[in-house]
């Protein structure tokens, strides 16, 4: 007799997911430029900030040869408010190289994935679960939740993935991938977890244990740490000085102003937008963002 193609706890997340699943409008396409510039977005933003900016962003670039042909800086005055504009940065870094490297066709391989600039494990195999409907796991903090706590003890990130990759039941890559972000979004919460009706309860060595602490969660592959306070940060110095240079040049008498730091630190945060390249420092001085 033939295995079935599903095992009962395979069965038991697709169900619970088919129920579950948030209607998300990245997840009414297949297109691999939209489902990039979707978990590009949500890398480090909530959904519901996403949803409005992946919307006017496609609408203003719909395929990667229209964002290639913009400027940096347009890219970058599109993203602003969005925060981290690296990601937009290299949005457009990525469209550039499906132009120049795939004649305009976006990849489908892993590595040719990996070689796009701010593409790491996480969103080339979202590309590929998501737009190619490939069997491979995605492990993003969410997910790596969920594996670590089944699993009972915090994970490396060969094991994270290896176990997400034996998980994933053939021919439902999509539905699948999109279950378990699901599942830790809404069920397999950081704080408290709702695990009465969980699908997974059963193999959840966690759960079965008593969940005692410490969480196996906590500093396990792919689980995001708390982030620092924003107020005060450099993060949000380097944002005012962003916002700043979205309406024009910056001189450098005007930095210490614009990024509320005394005049030492508001160089320091100029720097690094320079060397990030979201900024560029002309002869006199002045900074603008890239062309
Ligand atoms: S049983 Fe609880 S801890 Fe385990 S995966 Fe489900 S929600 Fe998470």
């Amino acid at each position: 007799m033939p295995a079935p193609r599903l095992t009962g706890e395979q069965r038991r997340v697709l169900d619970w997911a088919a129920a579950a699943r948030r209607d998300l409008p990245w997840r009414r396409t297949r297109d691999p430029w939209a489902v990039l510039v979707a978990e590009v977005m949500l890398q480090q933003t909530q959904v519901d900030r996403v949803v409005p900016r992946w919307e006017r962003f496609l609408r203003r670039w719909p395929d990667p040869a229209g964002c290639a042909a913009a400027t940096v800086a347009d890219v970058l005055t599109e993203w602003s408010g969005l925060g981290y504009p690296r990601r937009a940065r290299d949005l457009h870094g990525a469209a550039v190289r499906v132009r120049d490297h795939h004649g305009g066709t976006f990849p489908r391989h892993l590595d040719d994935l990996l070689d796009l600039p701010g593409v790491g494990p996480y969103t080339a195999r979202a590309v590929l679960a998501f737009s190619f409907e490939e069997d491979v796991a995605v492990v993003d903090t969410n997910v790596g939740r969920v594996l670590a706590r089944r699993a009972g003890r915090r994970l490396t990130p060969r094991e994270a993935q290896l176990a997400a990759d034996e998980w994933v039941p053939v021919g439902e890559g999509w539905a699948w991938n999109q279950g378990m972000l699901d599942l830790g979004a809404l069920r397999c919460r950081p704080a408290v977890p709702e695990c009465t009706g969980c699908p997974v309860r059963r193999t959840c060595l966690w759960a079965r244990t008593g969940r005692p602490l410490p969480d196996p969660a906590a500093g396990s592959a792919g689980v995001s740490r708390r982030q620092a306070p924003f107020e005060g940060s450099a993060r949000q110095a380097r944002g005012r000085l962003m916002r700043a240079l979205e309406a024009g040049p910056v001189p450098p008498s005007e930095l210490s102003g614009v990024t509320g730091r005394d005049v030492a630190a508001a160089v320091v945060v100029a720097d690094s937008l320079v060397a990030d390249g979201l900024a560029v420092r002309a002869a006199d001085g002045s900074l603008t963002l890239p062309r």
